[in-house]
Order: structure tokens, then sequence, then C-alpha cells
């Protein structure tokens, strides 16, 4: 059996282990006589399954009981709903505009209120993060019910590496793909959300993160019952039927995160195979990379040729050598390589060594 090198921004790759512990347990789990695709959410058994992932990711990220974990479905989009529907409760937030899905979470945002853009760096097709000075501003003058930002942006290749200073203005973060990627000092945070398909299991899973105290008063009366944070928390993400397997298989990624060294071992590991790669584009005549070198992201790097037929080619011809889920996003195009926790160095050193090769025989 050959596996691939998957460079997928997400879904994208899963430890090869945690599959086989998958396979393993699909027709039996652990003596219950069926797989935990077949069992009830109400069961036993599966309530054990999601307290195990519960337990291991509060263990991963330092979360106290002063932080409910929800399990939930609808993907980061959907709370793009959620973050208003339970916190715009005065009517006015402040988002920065750091790429696409931070546009779509402030245009979302303001179905509901006054979403106010106090950063953008769409003038320079977001290649990097924007300038924090007027954010830090925006948020000491006060009046705002959070701050929205998009940590990583999984498209243009692009990450925080200093968080805007928000004072007492929640933080809200879209972490999709910078999820388990690294430690997060959630000391700084109100509410941290990210949908699962990248570092942290299957697509279909929504984990929200969020202070206790700020979702007290409960949602505005608008919001769907689904999406009360609230609620979900009272009733431990099972107020419906949740992604019962997704859960499951993401129980298993945060073991395997925490078997590893924890997300201090992924940080170091995820730089690793970052700098590599920058290194290989930096050193090349021929790539180049589309994100600035103050704003890079240590989970998707982009980078291109300029000549998109020859973007085109060098996609084709990594998938026939097993390098697969290169090509960029279809709002950028060129190249994109995701490289989450579970893409080994390994494959990362074959996707540089094919870079040199392609611009040697040119
Ligand atoms: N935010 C970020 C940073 C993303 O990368 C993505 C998807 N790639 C989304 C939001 C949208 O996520 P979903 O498809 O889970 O709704």
């Amino acid at each position: 059996m050959a596996r691939v090198h998957n460079f997928s921004a997400g879904p994208a790759a899963l430890p090869e282990r945690v599959l086989r512990e998958c396979a393993d347990e699909l027709l039996d789990f652990r003596g219950t006589g069926m797989s935990v695709l077949e069992m009830s959410h109400r069961s036993a058994a599966y309530q054990a399954v999601i307290d195990d992932a519960e337990a291991t990711l509060r263990r991963l990220l330092g979360l106290d009981d002063d932080w409910a974990v929800l399990f939930l479905q609808g993907g980061a989009t959907l709370e793009f709903a959620g973050v208003p529907l339970n916190l715009m409760r005065s009517g006015t937030a402040g988002y920065v505009v750091s790429g696409h899905f931070a546009e779509k979470a402030a245009q979302e945002g303001a179905k509901y209120g006054d979403a106010r853009v106090l950063a953008s760096s769409a003038d320079e097709r977001f290649s990097r993060i924007p300038d924090l000075g007027p954010v830090n501003e925006a948020c000491a003058a006060g009046g705002l019910d959070y701050l929205h930002i998009c940590q990583n942006n999984t498209i243009f290749g692009t990450m925080y590496h200093e968080l805007p200073r928000t004072g007492d203005v929640p933080l809200v973060a879209d972490v999709s793909s910078c999820f388990l990627g690294l430690p997060i000092d959630v000391a700084r945070y109100g509410a941290i959300y990210a949908g699962a398909q990248k570092n942290a299991g299957p697509a279909g899973v929504t984990v929200v993160l969020v202070r206790r105290a700020l979702v007290a008063a409960g949602p505005l009366d608008v919001c769907p019952t689904y999406l009360d944070w609230r609620l979900e928390a009272a009733k431990g993400s099972m107020y419906n039927t949740p992604n019962t397997f997704g859960i499951y298989l993401c129980g298993k990624v945060f073991r395997w995160v925490e078997e590893q060294g924890g997300l201090a071992e992924m940080e170091r590991r995820n730089r690793e195979k970052a700098s590599l790669l920058y290194s290989t584009i930096d050193e090349s005549k021929l790539f180049h990379g589309t994100a600035q070198p103050e704003s890079r992201s240590i989970c998707n790097v982009t980078f291109t040729t300029g000549d998109p037929a020859l973007d085109k080619r060098f996609v084709s011809e990594a998938a026939d050598q097993g390098l697969v889920g290169l090509g960029g996003h279809r709002l950028v195009g060129g190249m994109r390589a995701s490289i989450y926790n579970a893409v080994r160095l390994e494959s990362v050193e074959a996707l540089a060594g094919l870079m040199r090769s392609f611009e040697r025989f040119l």
C-alpha cells in the first residue's frame, strides 16, 4: 500500500496510526459488538468517547472549567454567524480582514449588527497581516462586544505572529488552519473556534472554545437554538445528535498530539518543515513566496512561479510523483503546501527536492 505525500489544505492528512486504530475498531469498538458509527450518542460507551476527547483537548490547551468546550457541526462557516449571535450583545464588534474567511466572517457579522472593519490588507492582496495599530486603538477606546480575527489565513499563507492588544475587549479567533499546530495562550482570548478538518480530525466537527462568563447572559433572541453556545455547553454538545464518529476521530488525534509531545512539539516540527520550504523558495530563482516574510504561515506555505501554465505543470508533475494537494486555492492559483501536524518532514523534504529538480531541468 502506497500512501501519498498529502499537502491538502483540508480535509487533510491524518496520522497513520489514528487511521489504523479506527480500522481496528471499526467492526467492534472495545467489546461493544458494534462500531462507533452505529452507536447511540446517548450510550455510556459513547459518553466515554466524547468525555475523553474533551479531557484530552483541555489538557493540550490548558483549559480550566472557566471554559466551555463544544463539538458542533456546520464548519467554521456556521460559527461566522454563531459568533455575533452569541456575543454581539450591544450591537457593535470589530473585525480584522486579513483574507477571504476573515472577510466572510465580517460579512456574516454585519447581518446582526455593526461589524466594523478596523483593518484590512485587501489592497495588498492579503499578502500580510494588516497593521494592528488602529485595531489596538479601537479596542482601547472600548464599545466593542468583541474583536474577531482569522489567525491563520489558509488561502494566502499568512498568520499572526503577534496578537492584537485587545484589553478588555474579548478576542475571538477563527483558528481553523492553525489549531493544534502550535501552543496558544488561552488567557488572551474570549472565544476560539476551528473546523477540525486540518489538524484536529475529519470534516464535520467544529470545535468551539468559549469562556462561560461570556455566554452567561445567553445569545441574541434570533439565535437558532443549535447555535446557542450556552445551551450547547449545558447539554455537553448533545442538544441534538452530534457528529459521533468525527468526535471519536478528533479524540484519537488529540491523544496522538499529546503522545507526540504536545503543542510545543507540534510547533517545533511545523517550524522545521516551514523553514525548509521557505528557504527553498528564497534560494530559488524560479519560485517565489506570495506572503510577505513577516507574516508567513507555518501551516500553509504559498508560492508561485508567476506563470499559471508552469504552476500547473509543477502541480501535475508533483502529483505524478505522489505529492498531492499542491494546487493553490481557486481564488489565487499558484501552489500551496499545507504542512499540518500529520504531514511528516519526509514529505516536505520530498517537495523541496522536487522544487529544486524542477527548476534545474526546466
Ligand atoms: N476559516 C478558515 C481559516 C478556513 O481555512 C476555512 C476553510 N478552509 C474556513 C474558515 C471555512 O471552514 P468550513 O469549511 O469548515 O466552514
